[in-house]
């Protein structure tokens, strides 16, 4: 039995994060219709399951592969993204951000020091701002 498990998994892709991510995808959905009694939320749990086994049992690696870098180059963006908000909406706490008249450039300011006058770095506009 062991051993017709293992030919039977010979050449097959496996498991990546791609994989992971759908599985979690269909426990969070399998939740849902539990929560909500949804049979589309079921119907997708579903989905999700039957597509990541068909994708740890395929073949073809190269396509699998590619799927995953997709997958990871987007989620890369997409919590780099949030990581970014984070980080500014702490910023926003100490500073106040501006952005230049002329050039756009945005300007980090350290609040509380009243009325100063901002020169850009980028192209030297010099503008008056409460910090
Ligand atoms: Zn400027």
């Amino acid at each position: 039995m062991r051993e017709k498990l293992q030919h039977f998994m010979v050449g097959r892709y496996g498991a990546d994060q791609l994989g992971q991510f759908l599985l979690i995808a269909a426990i969070v959905s399998m939740v849902c219709s539990m929560l909500f009694r949804s049979s589309v939320c079921n119907l997708f749990a579903i989905l999700l399951i039957v597509l990541s086994y068909y994708r740890m049992l395929s073949k073809n690696h190269s396509r699998r592969y590619s799927e995953n870098m997709k997958y990871l180059k987007y989620s890369g963006k997409v919590s780099r993204f949030f990581r970014s908000k984070k980080q500014y909406l702490s910023q926003l706490k100490t500073y106040h951000i501006y952005r230049c008249p002329s050039c756009k450039q945005k300007i980090r300011i350290p609040r509380g020091k009243g009325k100063i006058s901002i020169s850009c770095p980028k192209c030297r506009t010099e503008f008056i701002k409460k910090s």
